[in-house]
């Protein structure tokens, strides 16, 4: 064991797995609470990773017992023995206990946020269940109009736990389906991109806010609610906008707790209102890009830095001038997706780079199983855009 404190993750999936991979060049060892075949266990060794569930206290507390910092690569876990941990051990939990709660209530953390003046969409809670709900669920068209968003307050991803009310017709499935959950309305956002901004925040021993640094916004396109693909920099979008944008992030970052990466969801609408849509509190999918568009601090290194309260870079500066990435998900037949990846091993010139990352994960529809990034050492966004046009064309046939 080098001089670092082992970090213990709850949680080995693909996050997990690119944690690791940054671990290794820091000497920095991770002990990762999640099932024996998880991808983060296949490319990393430790003899402190417990083998159960993220989801298990018990589990959770033998892990603490191995480890100096604890950390998460999902917020949809137990936050209970987290604070237990951090008040009653020397363990110190990253981001804090307090953020984790906060944030994995969908209404609450947007509750949180608009009473600290962040713009967000115009919300209501729904108290009702089951058939009770339909009144609610009337209530809510009346005072929104169509479409508008339903959502459960908790455990969602991928736009699981989302659905589209575009009228009354629509109501008897959101009984259906969200019926037995606590949910919540959300005013539908006719935006014209999305945005993410990832800030790094660090903290001091006691608990105080050291620093804020973003990185440079990029743009995410959602396909049935999932995250297909990310530009950096965004398309057709002012570099002003973009400014805001990390304004919003680093002001909506500061009223958190801990220390970590955090990615800000940003709707932009047509007059260039900026809305906050959700936060994650950890690497997140639009930051993948950054692993190769700023070589020298990837976001999951980031995590690890802040996390260890390590030094950062003033400024966040890519050694690209584009990158985009895909990702890639199962399809039909467990072997759909292997022509996207022949194709992204093809594909090199002019300056362009490809690179692949793949998660050791058995490919199911619609799951994600790696990614593609591509830079360009002197293509501007809509040239890189054009280069990775046959990557996009073949994983949305993938989709189909
Ligand atoms: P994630 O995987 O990012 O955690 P999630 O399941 O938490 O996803 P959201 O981020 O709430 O889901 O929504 C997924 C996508 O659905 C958004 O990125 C956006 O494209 C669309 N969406 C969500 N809320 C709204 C809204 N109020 N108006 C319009 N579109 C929305
Ligand atoms: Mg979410
Ligand atoms: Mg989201």
């Amino acid at each position: 064991m080098g001089p670092n404190p082992v970090i213990g993750l709850l949680g080995g999936g693909q996050l997990g797995r690119l944690l690791c991979e940054a671990a290794a060049p820091l000497d920095i060892q991770i002990a990762v609470l999640d099932a024996d075949n998880a991808p983060a266990k296949q490319i990393s060794q430790s003899r402190y990773h417990i083998s159960g569930s993220y989801k298990d206290a018990e589990k959770i507390r033998e892990l603490a017992t191995h480890c100096g910092v604890l950390s998460v690569e999902t917020e949809h876990i137990d936050t209970t023995v987290l604070e237990e941990i951090a008040k009653s051990t020397k363990v110190a939990v990253h981001p804090s206990w307090r953020t984790l709660r906060l944030i994995q209530d969908k209404y609450e953390q947007k509750a949180y946020l608009g009473d600290q003046g962040v713009p967000i969409a115009e919300q209501m809670a729904i108290e009702a269940s089951g058939d009770a709900m339909y009144a609610s669920l009337r209530d809510v068209s009346a005072k929104f109009g169509f479409p508008w968003m339903l959502k459960a307050r908790k455990d969602s991803y991928d736009g699981r736990g989302n659905l589209k009310i575009s009228s009354e017709a629509d109501l008897d499935r959101a009984v259906v389906e969200f019926g037995s959950l606590r949910c919540y309305a959300e005013k539908y956002v006719p935006f014209e991109r999305e945005l993410s901004v990832l800030v790094i925040r660090t903290e001091d021993g006691e608990g105080r806010m050291k620093r804020l640094v973003p990185y440079p916004a990029v743009e995410t396109v959602h396909e049935d609610n999932i995250c297909s693909r990310v530009y950096m920099p965004p398309r057709a979008t002012s570099i002003p906008v973009c400014k805001r944008a990390q304004q919003v992030a680093c002001s909506v970052v500061e009223k958190l707790w801990g220390r970590g990466i955090f990615a800000v969801e940003i709707f932009v609408t047509k007059d260039n209102e900026i809305l906050v849509n959700e936060i994650a509190p950890r690497p997140h999918n639009s930051g993948h890009l950054f692993t190769e568009a700023v070589p020298y601090m990837s976001q999951f290194k980031a995590q690890l830095t802040s996390i260890l309260d390590e030094p950062l870079p003033a400024e966040l500066d890519p050694h690209v001038c584009s990158s985009m990435m895909l990702n890639i998900l199962g399809g039909i037949n467990f072997d759909s997706h292997l022509p996207l990846i022949e194709m992204a091993k093809s594909m090199y010139g002019n300056k362009m780079a490809v690179y692949l990352h793949l998660y050791g994960k058995e490919p199911r529809p619609g799951r994600k199983i790696g990614h593609i990034t591509i830079t360009g050492l002197v293509a501007n966004i809509t040239e890189l855009e054009e280069f990775g046009q046959p990557l996009v064309k073949m994983a949305s046939e993938i989709r189909q």
